[in-house]
Parts: structure tokens; sequence; C-alpha cells
């Protein structure tokens, strides 16, 4: 089946990883800005990295027949840095009109300080004047809750945000209601180690739908993997669930999303 893997770091993967994504039916994918495991100094270190998003990693995926998007910030980690935070904000018009960008992403809270919040909504407003939409990363474990609740009170105290151009990602069980009731797209990362496993993603699309709801890997640096999505597939799949369902999740579904940004021009192969 073919598939969008909505969230994955391919900076960060070796290009056998195209190879096997392609051979798993992976078409495209989206790759928001994140930490890379270390505080970059300057800003021109992110420079640099953009160039990498915007001009290196499309043509790299391409040889494997996977179209590459991407996604502009200075993650929540290294938000913590205000004053680098407003430099890199500042700088980040310069790649806006590249052609595989969707967005402002992966925005949101990390240990969820008044810093991070700061600098996230600067990024809102960042993307509310350009027109883009925006992809948020919600923060792990035992802060989630709360960072995720954070995260929608600042975004719905501003009428001028349209939340089908928001993506909500890292939910779990107990974040995935609230995104959605809000309006908001929820993706769902399947990670071996923390986060959601392919069951527990099974189950959620079971218990709320497939509406607005994705998967993604979110593969890294860090102990992922990157073909966690077709296991996702499989999983479905065990379970009696119709192709069509399954393929409103891992396709239909990122397909109309990013199908609101300026830029994406993805052409379904027939
Ligand atoms: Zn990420």
């Amino acid at each position: 089946m073919d598939y969008i893997d909505p969230h994955i770091h391919m900076v960060s993967r070796i290009t056998d990883d195209y190879e096997t994504l392609a051979r798993m039916g992976c078409v495209a994918v989206s790759e928001p800005a994140f930490w890379a495991g270390f505080d970059r100094g300057s800003v021109d270190g992110f420079r640099d990295y953009f160039r990498q998003l915007t001009e290196v990693e499309p043509r790299r995926a391409a040889q494997y027949g996977i179209a590459h998007y991407t996604w502009l910030c200075i993650n929540a980690k290294e938000a913590e840095n205000v004053e680098l935070s407003r430099e890199v904000i500042a700088m980040i018009p310069e790649f806006l009109d590249r052609p595989n960008v969707l967005g402002i992403g992966e925005i949101g809270l990390n240990k969820n300080t008044r810093n991070e919040a700061t600098v996230f909504l600067e990024h809102v407003e960042l993307a509310v004047t350009h027109d883009q939409s925006i992809l948020i990363h919600t923060p792990h474990l035992e802060d989630k809750y709360q960072g995720t609740r954070m995260i929608l009170d600042m975004l719905c105290a501003d009428s001028r945000i349209n939340r089908s151009r928001v993506l909500v990602d890292h939910v779990e069980e107990h974040t995935i209601q609230a995104v959605l009731d809000e309006g908001f797209w929820a993706g769902m990362t399947l990670y071996p180690v923390t986060k959601c496993t392919p069951a527990r993603a099974a189950d959620m699309v079971e218990r709320y739908g497939p509406e607005r709801l994705m998967v993604n890997s979110a593969g890294d640096w860090g102990p992922s993997k990157p073909t966690a999505v077709p296991d996702f597939i499989f999983e479905m799949r065990q379970r009696g669930h119709s192709e069509a369902l399954i393929r409103q999740v891992v396709y239909d579904n990122p397909l109309a999303f990013f199908g609101q940004s300026h830029h994406f021009d993805f052409e379904p192969r027939r």
C-alpha cells in the first residue's frame, strides 16, 4: 500500500533507509525541523540546517521516488534560548518560498517553561502573518498532558488560527480527545521505546475513528523505527480493517492536510 510518513527526520537516517521506505510503499515524507542532539551555537547553524532540509534531502529522497517536504522552526528544546530563537524566527522567511516547505514546525513545548511558551507564540505569529500551516510537538511522558493543554489553550485564544491547518503530534490516549474536539489534526507517533505502539494506535483509530488522524514514525537519530507506519498497516490488516480505512489514515489524511500548504504539489501515481 502506498503511504506517507508525515513526521520523520531523514537528515539523521542513512540512504539505505530511503531505499527501505520506498520498498515498503512510502511515496512521500514530511520532515519537521527538530533538535540535532546538541544545542546549535548560532543562527547560521540553523541556516545551514534549513539548506539541508530544503536542498539536500529532497534530492536524496527523489533518488528513490519519494517526495520530500519540510517544516521550519527552532525546536522547543533550544527555544529556552529566547535571543537565539528570535534570530532564527527572523531568518526563517528566507526559506518560506522554497518549493518543499509546508509550514512552521515542529514547534511546541518540551518542559512547559515560560521561555518555551514565549517562543511558541512568536512562531505562531510568524505562521499567521505568512499564511503557513503549523506542525506541533507535544512533550513526552509526565509533561505531555499539561503541555498539550497549554498548547491548545494558546492556540484557541487566537481567533486568527485556522485549526484545520494545525497538526498536533505525538498524541496519546490521554491527549487525543482534546486535540480532536478542538478541531485540530492529531498525529500518533509509533516508537519502539516511548510514545505509542502500532497496537495502541490501532486501538485509538477504532475508538475515535479515522477523521483528522495520522500515524508517523518520527524516525530520528535515537531509538526509532523508520518503517513503523507499515507496522501499523500490518496491525490494522491483522484486525480485519478495510484497505479503505487504513488508506485514509496513512495516505488520504496526510494528503488532505498537506494539500492546504501553498507548496504541496504531490501527484498521486495511478
Ligand atoms: Zn520530531
